[in-house]
C-alpha cells in the first residue's frame, strides 16, 4: 500500500510544479510564446540563407531548392504542418495572367506554407515573409539580400517556435506563407490568394526589410495598415505595452486599394485587414550587394518579432 501510495503522489508533485511555473508566468507578466524568441536562431537563419551558396536566391535558379528545403525544415522542427504549393509559368499565366510586357515569368516557383489548426473554425491568420531576392546579376555579383528579406523569413521562422511555445490553441487557423517570385512582381503571393478556396481569411501580416535601422540606439519599425480596419492600429498601441524600450513605431496609414510593393498588395486588393512592417527609410544597400548580414540589427529584429507576436496573439486568442 505505501508504495502504490507514493506511486499516485508522483504525477499529483508533477501537476503541482507545473501549476507553480504557470503562476508565476503570469505574475511575471511573461509570456512562454514572446520568451521563445531566439537571437541566436535568427542569426543561424540570416547567415544561412545568404550564404554564397545560394546566389542570391533568384526565383527559378536551381539554388532555390536548398533554400525552399531549409525552410520547410525549419517551419517542420517546430512542428508544423507543411505544404509546398509549386506553380509553373504556365500556371501563373492561368492565376494571375500574362507577365508585363518585356517580363518572363521564371520557369517554376514554390511558396512554402506552413499550416496549424484552431478549434474547429474555418477562420483563417496568414502571416507572410517573401524569401527570394535579386540572384547573381552579371557585372555586380551575389545579391545576398540579409534584410530584403532574409530578416522576414528570421521573424517568420521565430513566430513558428513562439506561437507553438505558447502553449495555446489558437482560435482560427494559422498559415504561416514564405513567398517565393516577390522580386519578379509579387508573383508567390498573387497566385496563393487568386486560387485561395479556404475559409474567410480575418487578417494578413506581411514582413519585409525589417533588420536594419539608421538610429540603433532607438531603433524603429514602420506599421502600415489598412485603415479601413482602425482597429489594427489600436492592436499596434496594445502590444507595444509588451516590448523593451527604446523602440519607436512609426505609423503609415494604407487604404485597401491594393497598392503597395510588397506582398500584402494582393491581400489588400480584396481589401483582407492586413499590416505590414517594415523599414522606416530606405537603406543604401537596398537592391544592392552590401545588404549583408553584418549590418543587421540584431535588436530592432528581436523588438519588430515581439511586436508582432503581441500584435497576432490578439488576433488568434483573443478576450472571451
Ligand atoms: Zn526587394
Amino acid at each position: 500500500m505505501r508504495k502504490e501510495n507514493k506511486k499516485m503522489k508522483r504525477p499529483r508533485t508533477i501537476l503541482t510544479i507545473i501549476t507553480l511555473i504557470l503562476l508565476c508566468t503570469k505574475l511575471f507578466g511573461q509570456d512562454l510564446g514572446a520568451q521563445a524568441y531566439s537571437d541566436k536562431y535568427s542569426k543561424e537563419i540570416i547567415h544561412y540563407l545568404t550564404d554564397e551558396k545560394f546566389q542570391g536566391r533568384e526565383s527559378g535558379t536551381k539554388e532555390m531548392k536548398g533554400v525552399i528545403k531549409y525552410i520547410s525544415k525549419e517551419f517542420k522542427k517546430s512542428g508544423w504542418e507543411v505544404t509546398l504549393q509549386k506553380v509553373t509559368a504556365e500556371g501563373l499565366t492561368a492565376s494571375i495572367g500574362e507577365p508585363k510586357p518585356g517580363r518572363k515569368y521564371p520557369g517554376e516557383i514554390t511558396n512554402v506554407i506552413a499550416r496549424l489548426d484552431g478549434k474547429e473554425s474555418d477562420k483563417y491568420v496568414v502571416i507572410g515573409a517573401h524569401f527570394d531576392h535579386l540572384g547573381n546579376k552579371e557585372g555586380l555579383g551575389i545579391h545576398p539580400g540579409a534584410d530584403d528579406n532574409a530578416s522576414g523569413i528570421a521573424v517568420l521562422l521565430n513566430l513558428a517556435r513562439m506561437i507553438k511555445a505558447s502553449g495555446l490553441t489558437p482560435d482560427c487557423n494559422i498559415l504561416l506563407c514564405a513567398w517565393d517570385g516577390e522580386e519578379k512582381g509579387l508573383l508567390g503571393s498573387k497566385h496563393f490568394v487568386s486560387t485561395w478556396e479556404g475559409g474567410e481569411i480575418i487578417y494578413y501580416m506581411n514582413f519585409d526589410m525589417v533588420g536594419r535601422t539608421k538610429t540603433p540606439e532607438n531603433p524603429g519599425i514602420t506599421f502600415a495598415w489598412n485603415d479601413n480596419y482602425p482597429r489594427l492600429r489600436k492592436h499596434c498601441e496594445a502590444a507595444l505595452k509588451n516590448v523593451p524600450t527604446p523602440f519607436e513605431v512609426f505609423y503609415d496609414q494604407r487604404w485597401g486599394d491594393g497598392k503597395g510593393g510588397s506582398d500584402y498588395a494582393p491581400f489588400s486588393k480584396r481589401n483582407i485587414p492586413f499590416v505590414a512592417w517594415m523599414e522606416v527609410e530606405m537603406h543604401e544597400d537596398y537592391h544592392k550587394p552590401g545588404d549583408t548580414p553584418d549590418k543587421i540589427c540584431w535588436d530592432k529584429l528581436q523588438k519588430g518579432a515581439l511586436l508582432s507576436y503581441w500584435v497576432i496573439h490578439q488576433w488568434i486568442f483573443p478576450k472571451k
